[in-house]
């Protein structure tokens, strides 16, 4: 939550001073966070453009209130109502910025449906976000965290992006290094609610260069005689597994994984395998190993267990579920419980990856 206001009692009221986008009032966020809990923002408003956005950063009021830009909601969560404005960003657009012989530059408006420009890209024969195939979300947020599927991340394939300075209504252009992504991480996730994404360029390949050694991927291609898969063949793949192994929002609540996977150093990783020795983990580099929180989960004994009305998903783990009449309290407890458990086992403290308010 960003707000510049120093003076809670001041209650400032927002009014639309534009006919650019509207802002409604007592909003309910359950139809706008796929965890879908019970929560109200004081103040709602979708933004379709970027003249809006701009009028929007400069009303006054809007400067005094708390607020947050969201996409579809994918990977954030109101435990309780939200005492300002909640920004959807609905900004449409693909672009060809240049190209050549091998690659397309493809500059995509950050509200744009993720998945609907994956499925976009590979109707043009462009290729290179096949594993990133069916990630809930928009465009314009998938830099925030890096977003990553399947041995492939957004920075593989980002070359920069377009942001508004929330601070100085200016906009700014941040090349891939200067977004300081890492795993499941970046610069925006750092300083939430400094810029809000208005379009990131994609440096896409003409001829394919596939990426096939995920765990998985393999076995399922063997399993369905595809020993040399099209990009779409890939894809196809890619959302099956995933259909098959996760909860789709729209029937069962989501966030998608709820915990991040912990990294640990050499040192921490041997300690840790000398008492649990079937430990799940991968190799990052000689000082880095990933844990699979999802096995410290399982490992407490959470898979498809009930705490209250949040269930652990009994396919995966590190997804947890909303029955549909779950309270942000309620699954705070939920959270709280299987972080203490982890820690209490393997003295890992598991680090929640949505963003919560
Ligand atoms: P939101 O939830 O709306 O926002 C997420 C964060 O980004 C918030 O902090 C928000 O303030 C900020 N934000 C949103 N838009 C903007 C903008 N334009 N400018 C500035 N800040 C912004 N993630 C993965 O990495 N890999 C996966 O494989 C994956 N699988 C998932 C599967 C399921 C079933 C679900 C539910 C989630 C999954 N996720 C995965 C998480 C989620 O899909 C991604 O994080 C996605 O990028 C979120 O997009 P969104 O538009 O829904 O973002
Ligand atoms: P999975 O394939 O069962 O793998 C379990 C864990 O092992 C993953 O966390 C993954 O790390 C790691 N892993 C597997 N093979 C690996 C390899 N070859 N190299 C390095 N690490 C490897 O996981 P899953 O739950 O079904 O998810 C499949 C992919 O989709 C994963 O990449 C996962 O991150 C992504 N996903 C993300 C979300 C989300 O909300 N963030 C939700 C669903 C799926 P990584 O997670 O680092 O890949």
């Amino acid at each position: 939550m960003d707000s510049d206001n120093s003076c809670a009692n001041e209650e400032p009221s927002l009014s639309s001073n534009s006919s650019l986008f509207l802002i409604e009032e007592q909003v309910s966020l359950k139809k706008y966070h796929t965890f879908a809990l019970p929560a109200f923002a004081r103040y709602f408003c979708a933004i379709p453009s970027e003249p809006a956005l701009f009028s929007l950063l400069e009303n006054p009021s809007f400067k005094l209130l708390p607020r947050v830009f969201i996409g579809e909601g994918s990977n954030t969560l109101f435990l309780r109502d939200f005492p300002g404005v909640v920004v959807k960003i609905e900004i449409k657009g693909l672009q060809v910025v240049s190209e050549d012989g091998r690659y397309v530059y493809l500059k995509v408006s950050a509200g744009e449906n993720w998945h609907q420009v994956v499925e976009y890209t590979l109707s043009r024969n462009w290729f290179g976000l096949e594993n990133l195939s069916l990630i809930p979300g928009t465009a314009g947020a998938a830099p925030i965290q890096n977003i990553g599927a399947y041995g492939v991340e957004l920075k593989d394939v980002l070359t920069e992006l377009s942001a508004i300075d929330v601070k100085t209504g200016q906009a700014v252009l941040f090349s891939r290094q200067e977004c300081h992504f890492a795993y499941r991480d970046s610069r925006f996730k750092k300083e939430p609610g400094r810029y809000v994404i208005t379009s990131i360029t994609l440096k896409l390949t003409k001829v394919p260069e596939m990426h096939l050694d995920y765990s998985g991927i393999k076995e399922e291609l063997h399993r369905r005689d595809l020993s040399d898969p099209t990009p779409r063949q890939l894809s196809h793949v890619i959302c099956d597994i995933r259909r098959n192994k996760l909860p789709d929002p729209s029937i069962l609540a989501n966030a998608g994984s709820f915990f991040k996977n912990p990294i640990l150093s050499a040192f921490e990783y041997q300690s840790l395998r000398e008492k649990f020795p079937d430990i799940k983990s991968h190799k990052m580099n000689d000082n880095a190993y990933k844990i699979h929180a999802a096995w410290l989960i399982e490992s407490c004994g959470f898979k498809g267990k009930k705490i209250h009305n949040i269930g652990v998903y009994e396919k995966q783990a590190l997804v947890l579920t909303n029955n549909g009449k779950a309270s942000g309290a309620q699954l705070k407890e939920a959270v709280e419980e299987i972080v203490d458990a982890v820690e209490n086992k393997f003295l890992i403290s598991l680090e929640s990856e949505p963003v919560m308010y």
